[in-house]
């Protein structure tokens, strides 16, 4: 299934110009349909299991899924953006990160999903990553108690904090059990199931949910007719 905008991966120069000018809120260009940052963050491999594409194909990308996700703002959008020019090489290798924190999150969670147990490998890189994390968190007073907050975002791989923070408090909640693959065969993007009776199949259901009654209608059709 095709997602996103279509922009991802555009002309970097273009990108670039259009960073500088607009430094207020861009129109989102990643679909977050899973009640969670680290599961929204796997779906950015759309297709997974049957014809991968890549939604973070550029730091760019990397960085407005931050912006979408409301992890960062367009100002440090803009600065991280802009940073990525004068040190592409620390940059790509924020993004290598980020794609196999990625995949650990998927490969953890795909496991308990089909009730194996979590890979060693996949958990020991999420345990790493969220472990780097806490080191980076620190508590502030609020009006009714503390909270914690993240450092500045002013390292290239500081979105990944947030995202390995809330996939391993995940992992530890009793939400757990309500992590689901979306039933569509060709989507399977994960997302939280937060309804009341714990039934919701689709990713969304305007994408995935419609699709399958239009295929289940003409299947009904062909069958009677
Ligand atoms: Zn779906």
């Amino acid at each position: 299934m095709q997602r996103g905008s279509g922009e991802i991966g555009g002309n970097l120069l273009t990108e670039r110009k259009e960073t500088m000018k607009i430094s207020r809120p861009r129109p989102p260009r990643f679909e977050l349909i899973a009640g969670n940052v680290s599961l929204d963050f796997v779906n950015t491999l759309d297709d997974r299991h049957i014809n991968p594409k890549e939604l973070l194909e550029t730091y760019l990308d990397l960085v407005r899924f931050g912006e979408d996700a409301g992890l960062l703002s367009s100002p440090q959008v803009d600065r991280l953006f802009e940073r990525s020019y004068i040190e592409p090489d620390l940059a790509a290798g924020a993004l290598n990160q980020a794609r196999e924190l990625r995949e650990a999150i998927h490969d953890v969670f795909w496991a308990i999903i089909n009730k194996r147990p979590a890979p060693p490998a996949a958990l020991a890189r999420l345990n790493a990553d969220a472990q780097a994390a806490a080191g980076h968190m620190h508590l502030v007073p609020t009006k009714n108690g503390f909270e914690w907050r993240f450092d500045d975002f002013g390292d290239f791989d500081s979105l990944l904090w947030p995202i390995a923070r809330a996939a391993a408090d995940l992992l530890a909640s009793d939400q757990l059990a309500y992590v689901r693959p979306c039933s569509s065969k060709t989507c399977e993007w994960f997302f939280l199931d937060t309804s009341k009776n714990h039934h919701r199949r689709w990713c969304d259901m305007t994408r995935c949910g419609n699709r399958a009654k239009v295929q289940r209608f003409y299947v009904r059709k062909k069958n009677s007719g």
